[in-house]
C-alpha cells in the first residue's frame, strides 16, 4: 500500500509521542470527585531532598513497646494544604486521607486496604523516594499526593453519621497500623484508583516505568457501580472544537473521519490515537476531553460524538471499587492488597530505625554550614 506522506508525517509524530511518554512521568489531569491519586505529576524518580516536612518521631523513646498498636501516632508529618502546612501526627493524617479516598460506607477490609497502600504511598514520600510536587513531603491536592479532609470537613460531609463513619474510618487505620507493603524488602510504589472498568492497567502503560508488583490483574465486581461506565455525548462542533483547541495540530473537521484509535494497551485503553493531522496519547486525550478513564470506545451518529468510558481513573494498582467488591464477598484487607499488588509482602514498618535513620541523616544536612555560606 503507498503512503501518503501526510501519513508518514504522522507515524513519525507517533514515535515522538511514544518517546515522549518514556522520558515523563507527568500525566493528564483527573476529574475525579474523589482522589485516585490520578496524578499528572505524580514522579516516580527518587527524591535527592529527602524528607523537607519531616516534622520528627514524637516520644519514640517513652513510647517504645509500651503501645506497639500504635505506631502510627508516634509519626509526625507536615502536610502542605495549598496554603499552610500543616503539623499532624501520621494517623491523623492517614484517617484523612482514607476518609477523602474511600467512601466510609465501603467494606471495613477495603477501607483497611486503602489505609495500607496510603501508609505506604505516604512513607514512599517521607523517605524521599517519592517527592510531591508543592517541594514538601505532601501535599493534599490528589492530583499530586493523596486527598484529604479534616475532621472539621468529615463533620461536614457526614452530618448525623460523623461519629460512626469517623469510628470506622478509625478501625481502618488503626486494625492495620504500621502496617505497609513492600517488595524484595521495599516499601512498594502503592498506586490505586477509582474503577478499573473490569481489568488493573500495566504501570508502564502510565507511568513509563514496568513495576513487578504493578501488573495487570482482572478486577471483578465492578458492574454495580455508577463509575463502571460513564458516557459523554458532544456534537461534532463540540468535539472538533476541543480537540482543535487541545490540539491544534488536528485541525478536525469531520470527527467520524478523523478519530483513528492506533493502538490499545493489553488491558483495552487507548494508548494512541489518530485525531485529524496528529497523534496523541490515551492519557493526553483523556486530559483534553476530561474523560473519566483511557478505556475509552467511539460512536459517530447523527451529527453527534458518543464516547463510551470504562472505569475511573489511571487503573494502575488497587481499584478501590474492586476492593469493596472483594470485601463484599468476604475477602479480608491482606487478600485484597495481593491480588492488586502482585507479589507484595504486608510488613511492619520500622519507625524508630528505618524512619529515624532518614531523619537524623536530614538534620544533619540541615546543621551543615557550609551549604548557607556557599553562594
Ligand atoms: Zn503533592
Amino acid at each position: 500500500m503507498k503512503r501518503s506522506s501526510s501519513q508518514i508525517t504522522i507515524r513519525i509524530l507517533a514515535f515522538a509521542v511514544l518517546l515522549a511518554a518514556a522520558a515523563s512521568c507527568f500525566l493528564p489531569k483527573g476529574t475525579n470527585s474523589r482522589a485516585v491519586q490520578d496524578a499528572y505529576s505524580l514522579d516516580l524518580t527518587p527524591n535527592i531532598t529527602k524528607g523537607l516536612d519531616l516534622i520528627g518521631v514524637a516520644g519514640h523513646v517513652q513510647d517504645k513497646g509500651s503501645n506497639p498498636d500504635n505506631s502510627d501516632g508516634r509519626v509526625h508529618i507536615g502536610v502542605f494544604g495549598g496554603e499552610e502546612l500543616m503539623k499532624m501526627t501520621l494517623r491523623d493524617y492517614l484517617i484523612g486521607v482514607t476518609a477523602a479516598e474511600m467512601p466510609a460506607g465501603y467494606g471495613i477490609e477495603a477501607l483497611k486496604a486503602q489505609a495500607v497502600a496510603a501508609r505506604t504511598f505516604t512513607l514512599k514520600h517521607m523517605t524521599g523516594e517519592l517527592k510531591c510536587k508543592s517541594g514538601h513531603t505532601v501535599c493534599t491536592d490528589h492530583r499530586c499526593c493523596q486527598a484529604y479532609i479534616s475532621i472539621e470537613r468529615m463533620k461536614k460531609n457526614w452530618g448525623e453519621g460523623f461519629m460512626e463513619k469517623y469510628n470506622k474510618i478509625c478501625e481502618a487505620v488503626d486494625g492495620t497500623s504500621g502496617l505497609v507493603l513492600t517488595s524484595e524488602g521495599e516499601l512498594v510504589t502503592a498506586l490505586y484508583h477509582s474503577s478499573s472498568g473490569g481489568k488493573t492497567e500495566n504501570c508502564e502503560a502510565v507511568f513509563a516505568v514496568a513495576l513487578p508488583y504493578l501488573v495487570s490483574v482482572e478486577s471483578g465486581g465492578e458492574e454495580a457501580s455508577p463509575e463502571f461506565q460513564t458516557t459523554v455525548c458532544l456534537s461534532n462542533k463540540e468535539f472538533a472544537e476541543k480537540i482543535n483547541t487541545a490540539f491544534p495540530d488536528a485541525m478536525m473537521v469531520e470527527p467520524a473521519k478523523d478519530v483513528e484509535v492506533w493502538q490499545r494497551t493489553d488491558s483495552g485503553r487507548i494508548a494512541l490515537i489518530r485525531l485529524g493531522g496528529t497523534v496523541v496519547s490515551g492519557q493526553q486525550l483523556r486530559n483534553a476531553l476530561e474523560l473519566k478513564s483511557t478505556n475509552v470506545e467511539f460512536e459517530f451518529e447523527d451529527g453527534e460524538v458518543r464516547i463510551s468510558c470504562l472505569g475511573f481513573g489511571h487503573g494502575v494498582g488497587m481499584s478501590q471499587v474492586g476492593a469493596n467488591a472483594m470485601a463484599g464477598e468476604g475477602a479480608d484487607y491482606e487478600t485484597i492488597l495481593k491480588h492488586y499488588y502482585t507479589g507484595v509482602k504486608i510488613e511492619h514498618y520500622k519507625y524508630e530505625t528505618d524512619l529515624l535513620a532518614i531523619l537524623s541523616a536530614t538534620d544533619a544536612e540541615k546543621k551543615n554550614p557550609g551549604d548557607e555560606a556557599r553562594g
